[in-house]
C-alpha cells in the first residue's frame, strides 16, 4: 500500500510500505478515505519533533472497516469510522474516567504504533473502544460532512478541550489566541458553549483573518503583547475576558493569555507549550488557574458528532485546500508556507 513517509527535514514522501494485518484480535484494519495534515505534523517536518526518519506520519483520519479481529464486537466490514487522533482501551481507570488520552493501554498513531493516517490502510487497536460510528448503521456519510468528520479525530475536539478547560459558561466574554486550525475551533466550540463575545488574537494572514471574522467574532485583533493586552482591556471595561483559550504554545501566547484573563477566571491551553517558564505569582495576584492538555479526543467526540449531522456545527471549515494521496509532499510545503489553513488529503482521489 502507499503512505507518507518522513524522511528528514522538509522531506516527506508517498512510499509503498507493508499492508497492514490484524495483530490481536481486538484490532480492525482501516482503508482511509480522507485524512488531515495537523501543525504538529509540521513541527515534525521542520524537524521540531522527536519523529525520526523513516516514521509514517498523520493522525487526523475517517474511513471504511476492511477487515475486523475476531473479538471486534460493534464493527463488522464496510462500517464507516471516525478515528480519534490516538488510541486507546476502554477500559482502563483513566478510559472510564473519560481521560481517553490518558489510556494506559492506548497510543499515539507512528509512536506506540507504526500504523498512521495518511496512508491507505490503518490497524486500530481496541477498535471497539477506539471507533466511532457516524450513523448506528455504519452507513457512509454525506460527501459534504466527510472534512468535518476529519476535524472531529483532532482540531475540533481540541478546540472544545481549550474552551472546556477555559470554563466558558453562556454570555461570556471569550479570548482565543492564535490563528490556526485549533483556534479557530476553539472559537466554534466558545460559540456552540454559548459564549456572549468572542475576541481574537495573533490573526495576521488574511485567509485566516476572514475565516475566524466569518464566524462572528466581535473583534479580530492583529496585534500582540502588551498592544493586545491593552485592546482586550478597551473592549472590556478594563476587566479582562471571562475566559481566555491559548492555542498557540509559545511564552509570549501564554503570557498574553494572563494578562488579558480576568481576575479569578481560568486560561484553557491546547497548544503544546514550546520553551514556557511561567512564574506561579504571575497568576497569584489575579487568582488565575490554569487547565487544558491533550485532549482527550475519544470522549469528547460523541458529543460534538450529533451537532455536526443535525448541520449545528460545520468545523470542516478548517480545511481551505484538498489534495490527492500523491500530493501530500505539496500539501506539507503549503502549510509550512501558510499557503492554507490547513490541508485535506483525499486518499481514495487519485491524483
Ligand atoms: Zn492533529
Ligand atoms: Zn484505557
Amino acid at each position: 500500500m502507499r503512505a507518507a513517509v518522513f524522511h528528514g527535514i522538509g522531506d516527506i514522501s508517498i512510499d509503498t510500505v507493508p499492508d497492514p494485518v490484524i495483530e490481536r484480535s481486538t484490532d480492525a484494519i482501516i482503508s482511509v478515505e480522507a485524512a488531515g495534515v495537523c501543525g504538529s505534523d509540521l513541527w515534525t517536518y521542520r524537524g521540531q519533533s522527536a519523529v525520526v526518519p523513516g516514521a509514517r506520519i498523520g493522525h487526523e483520519f475517517v474511513g471504511r472497516v476492511v477487515e475486523a479481529g475476531t473479538d471486534v464486537c460493534d464493527f463488522a466490514v464496510d462500517d464507516w469510522v471516525i478515528v480519534p487522533f490516538r488510541y486507546s482501551c476502554g477500559e482502563c481507570t483513566y478510559c472510564v474516567r473519560g481521560l481517553t488520552c490518558s489510556c494506559i493501554n492506548g497510543g499515539f498513531w507512528s509512536r506506540e504504533v507504526k500504523a498512521a493516517g495518511q496512508g491507505e490502510y490503518v490497524r486500530v487497536p481496541f477498535a471497539d473502544a477506539t471507533l466511532i460510528k457516524p450513523y448506528s448503521g455504519g452507513e457512509r456519510p454525506d460527501d459534504s460532512l466527510i472534512p468535518s468528520l476529519v476535524a472531529l479525530t483532532d482540531v475540533m475536539v481540541t478546540g472544545l478541550h481549550g474552551a472546556r478547560s477555559a470554563q466558558v459558561c453562556p454570555g461570556d466574554t471569550v479570548t482565543v489566541i492564535g490563528d490556526g486550525a485549533v483556534a479557530i475551533s476553539a472559537v466554534m466550540a466558545a460559540q456552540w458553549m454559548g459564549a456572549g463575545r468572542v475576541i481574537v488574537l495573533g490573526s495576521t494572514h488574511p485567509v485566516r483573518r476572514d475565516l475566524v471574522a466569518n464566524l462572528g467574532v466581535e473583534a479580530v485583533l492583529n496585534v500582540r503583547g502588551d498592544e493586545a493586552v491593552e485592546q482586550v482591556r478597551d473592549l472590556t471595561d478594563g476587566l479582562g475576558s471571562d475566559a481566555t483559550v491559548e492555542c498557540v504554545g509559545s511564552e509570549q501566547s501564554f503570557l498574553t493569555a494572563l494578562s488579558v484573563a480576568a481576575a479569578g477566571t481560568t486560561v484553557g491551553y491546547v497548544g503544546l507549550p514550546h520553551g514556557v517558564a511561567i512564574d506561579p505569582a504571575t497568576m497569584f495576584a489575579k487568582n488565575l488557574g490554569i487547565a487544558g492538555g491533550v485532549c482527550p479526543a475519544r470522549a469528547l467526540i460523541p458529543g460534538l458528532l450529533s451537532e455536526v449531522l443535525a448541520g449545528n456545527l460545520n468545523p470542516g471549515a478548517v480545511f481551505t485546500s484538498r489534495y490527492p494521496l500523491d500530493a501530500v509532499p505539496t500539501a506539507y510545503s503549503d502549510l509550512d508556507q501558510r499557503k492554507c489553513v490547513k490541508p485535506l488529503i483525499d486518499v481514495a482521489r487519485k491524483g
